[in-house]
């Protein structure tokens, strides 16, 4: 029998009340992130424990290598995340509660509180929806397929568009 340890556990079954701090460090296949991420994950959490609930505060972060939508490069970009987290021992309902606070239930004989998935999931929501090299990145010329941020080429200079040549009297202006 393979018994699954999660990378990022702590121990909470003798947990004093007051502020933990942890720092995780592994490497990201060992947390489910696929092979774009190759970097080790970052996981740094505060645990603010008191009689009912254990208050967690945690920063993700890691790097990953994308393909920019714009040039189709791939580049290196560092992906983090902060999020909090309640954990309640027994019942919910007992517990008051900010309206947007994430919260999970811990059954009272739970000893860990395992952070790999959670961890997981906010690193790929951290991932941005448009991925680009750089802001200003200029992408792949249409004509020719030349990365633009290699340097121009000269497809311009033979385009026949009158659009194009109103733009050039613009800019000679
Ligand atoms: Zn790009
Ligand atoms: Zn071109």
């Amino acid at each position: 029998v393979v018994v699954f340890v999660a990378e990022f556990r702590i121990n909470i079954s003798n947990l004093s009340e007051g502020i933990h701090e942890y720092d995780f460090n592994t490497e990201p296949f060992k947390i489910g992130l696929d092979e774009r991420f190759q970097s080790a994950v970052k996981l740094q959490v505060k645990l603010d424990k008191s009689a009912r609930q254990i208050f967690l505060q945690a920063k993700v972060r890691t790097e990953g290598t994308f393909v920019c939508d714009r040039c189709l490069d791939t580049f290196i970009f560092e992906v983090a995340r902060k999020y909090s987290m309640v954990y309640v021992q027994g019942d919910r309902s007992t517990i008051d509660l900010k309206k947007d606070e994430e919260v999970q239930v811990l059954s009272p004989d739970t000893n860990y509180i395992d952070l790999d998935e959670d961890a997981r999931q906010y690193i790929i929501l951290a991932i941005p929806q448009k991925l680009l090299c750089r802001e200003e990145c200029e992408g792949i010329c249409p004509s020719c397929g030349v990365n633009r941020n290699n340097g121009r080429c000269t497809c311009y200079d033979h385009v026949t568009d009158p659009r194009w040549d109103a733009l050039k009297k613009l800019s000679h202006n």
